[in-house]
């Protein structure tokens, strides 16, 4: 389901989310978060309150000058006015800095919030999520979106405040010194209004297309640098320029777009300013020349006038990091209310330590809704029974081991592990008693220790040492330069394939798990690497019950059950000894891999026969 929604998001075009999501409710689900930090909030936005009335003073300081100093010569006054334009120019600044202070703290804890939810959210959704998302554009959403949201509460929402309280106020007291003259300038406030909104939703759009290009950019530097030796090994690097150039050229292009737009405003609002000006000039001069208004009156207001425009100027601002914030608020609370697909239920019990009895029980499962991939799936698995999966590539061997861990729900039918069903019990008490040796041994960018103590953390140096010993890592490892505290860099590179195995079953060991998942390796290992695993690996499936996904038929022979799968459904079962009995696909798939010894089998079954 989670999937499918996915793949309809994608396929939406962004235009529709514009009309479905408005603005509003972004930035009312926002408010929620930056109410979290309230008493910063209140203590800055009191200080931009207190910054406007005294914004308001100054000019009031220059009427008095002009219509009472000046005119009654009264000198003394004049120290104390610079007295007092000092007293208040500090206060501005301190004012400032106390704003600036309290904004950035409501900001950066905002984001630290948002970034922490975001990251928890996406460790809880499931596999399926990320198969259906870029990590690149994943990243830029964590890193630059988030950025650019702190950006807007500490810098611009403080100066949205600020100009919403410097316009009240003026115009408050505008309209009490001259009300027509103030109808006059606010004439055009509501052409303003309009222009505003036309060029938000054009905004809008171009930022969208801002981020959506930023994050293509990501994704493609995240999949081409991680896959370097893959482009190498292709000669594709003139590809890979050319590909990557040409994001890059998209993403110029949607940034010019979106420049445009917002510098195409800032004039235009520039000239709806000098409307007002030319409105006080001509009325202004009129009604000073008919000594209805004195030229300090005048003059205050071509000092209002510069503080109003600078709230209208500063708008086209705002609203470039209004929108841009919209489109980074809708991507990430798209994110954020994207329910994993794999659910816990809300009553789930943690489940018992496990004592192996693994059960299947006519499990079906599509990835997608078009194509059943595992047609009912029964089987009993006892507790130390080693069962090994075999069958053609793309049978469905490596599902039924995801299923197991519940990396997915089957469609159909319950696994069911010492008699509760694995959808029953949470999810971190079934993978924590999982062991997991896949193909592709994922080793993290730490020690050999952090790497191996992964499976089960807090566990203490004898232990990794014990373990490391059980899957004969032990001796490399203290050939290492630093031994256990070598950095194995961010994939292990520094490391052979077998070695990185051998530290791959060391944390399945660890972990010591009563039920475990082994995908055996494909990769062609040396044979002292090849011999030094299987010892480690008949170490590991000691004593549990496992389930071996088997490539290579020679390491499977012992198991207590082999399932040959083909096309998602159990074709055979039974030992090495009986399938070979058979004849069936199993014996074919044996016969393919190593024809002498069959037939020498054969031969000498028949030799017995006679
Ligand atoms: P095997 O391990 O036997 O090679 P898999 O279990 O990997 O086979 O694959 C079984 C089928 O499921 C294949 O047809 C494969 O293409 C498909 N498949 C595997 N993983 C996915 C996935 N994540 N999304 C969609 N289809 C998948």
């Amino acid at each position: 389901m989670q999937a499918n929604f996915i793949r309809q998001i994608a396929q939406k075009d962004s235009s529709e989310f514009q009309v479905n999501i408005s603005a509003i409710a972004l930035y009312k689900r926002f408010f929620k978060y930056v109410w979290q930090h309230k008493i910063q909030l209140i203590l800055g936005s009191s200080t931009i309150f207190f910054l406007s009335f005294l914004q308001v003073i100054i000019p009031q300081i220059t009427r008095y000058v002009i219509d009472v100093i000046i005119p009654e010569r009264k000198i003394e006054l004049i120290p104390w006015l610079g007295l007092g334009i000092a007293v208040i120019t500090l206060l501005i600044g301190s004012l400032n800095f106390a704003r600036s202070y309290m904004m950035s703290l409501v900001g950066q804890k905002t984001i630290f919030d948002i970034r922490n939810e975001l990251y928890q959210h996406l460790q809880t959704l499931s596999l399926s999520f990320f198969e259906n998302q870029r990590t690149g554009a994943l990243m830029a959403m964590v890193t630059k979106d988030v950025d650019s949201l702190e950006k807007l509460i500490t810098t611009d929402v403080a100066e949205i405040i600020a100009e919403i309280f410097t316009f009240i106020v003026i115009v408050t007291y505008l309209i009490y010194a001259d009300l027509q003259l103030t109808l006059l300038i606010l004439i055009t406030l509501p052409v303003m209004v309009y222009l505003t909104q036309f060029f938000g939703k054009q905004m809008r759009g171009a930022y969208r297309e801002v981020q959506k290009q930023g994050a293509e950019i990501n994704s493609h530097l995240q999949e081409t640098l991680s896959n370097i030796k893959l482009i190498k090994a292709c000669a594709n690097e003139g590809y890979e320029i050319d590909r990557f150039s040409e994001h890059n050229r998209q993403n110029m292009t949607a940034n010019i777009r979106a420049v445009r737009l917002s510098s195409g405003f800032a004039p235009v609002i520039d000239f709806m300013n000098n409307l007002g000006f030319i409105t006080v000039l001509s009325y202004g001069a009129w009604e000073v020349i008919n000594a209805r208004m004195t030229i300090g009156d005048l003059t205050a207001f071509f000092a209002y006038l510069n503080h109003l425009n600078q709230p209208a100027k500063r708008f086209s601002k705002v609203m470039h990091v209004i929108q841009k914030g919209a489109t980074a608020l809708e991507r990430i609370f798209e994110i954020l209310d994207t329910q994993p697909e794999v659910k816990e239920k809300p009553e789930a019990i943690a489940l018992p330590p496990i004592q192996g009895n693994i059960h299947w029980q006519g499990v079906e499962f599509a990835y997608n809704s078009s194509q059943t991939v595992i047609h009912d799936f029964s089987l009993d698995m006892q507790p130390g029974m080693t069962v090994a999966l075999v069958g053609s590539s793309g049978a469905g061997k490596s599902t039924i081991a995801n299923l197991a861990a519940r990396f997915y729900d089957p469609q159909q039918g319950r696994i069911v592990i010492d008699g509760l069903d694995i959808c029953d019990v949470t999810l971190q008490s079934l993978r924590s008693q999982i062991g997991i040796v896949s193909q592709e041994t994922l080793l993290l960018h730490g020690s050999v220790r952090e790497n191996i103590a992964y499976g089960k953390p807090g566990v203490t140096d004898i232990d990794i040492e014990s373990a490391a010993r059980v899957a004969n890592a032990h001796e490399f490892i203290i050939s290492l330069p630093q031994s256990y505290d070598t950095v194995i860099g961010e994939r292990g590179v520094k490391l052979s394939g077998g070695q990185r195995q051998r530290l791959a079953i060391a944390r399945a060991l660890i972990k010591n798990p009563q039920f475990l998942i082994l995908d055996e390796a494909t990769s062609a290992l040396d044979t002292e690497s090849e011999q030094l695993i299987q010892q480690a690996l008949q170490q590991l499936l000691k004593n549990r019950t496992c389930l071996v996904i088997a490539h290579r038929l020679s390491t499977i022979q012992n198991s207590d059950l082999i399932v040959v799968l083909e096309q998602g459904r159990i074709q055979e079962t039974g030992t090495h000894k009986e399938l070979l009995a058979q004849g069936g696909r199993y014996a074919d798939l044996y016969a393919m891999q190593f024809p002498q010894k069959l037939s020498l089998q054969v031969q000498s079954q028949l030799c017995f026969e006679r």
